[in-house]
């Protein structure tokens, strides 16, 4: 079984950290406040229920 990455990612919007999966762990993490149609990434409920877009780079 593969061992699942992780970072932690700081929201947009307060700054709060939030902790997401990476699919490698030399992957580039691009925050969007905003969802876009290409690209692999993974969204982000933070703690104060804000909504954002993690992108792999
Ligand atoms: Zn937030």
């Amino acid at each position: 079984m593969q061992v699942q990455e992780t970072e932690e990612v700081a929201c947009p919007k307060c700054g709060e950290t939030s902790t997401v999966p990476i699919p490698d762990a030399d992957v580039e993490l691009k925050i969007s406040p905003y969802v876009a149609a290409f690209g692999d990434h993974t969204k982000v409920d933070c703690s104060d229920g804000h909504t954002f877009w993690v992108y792999y780079c």
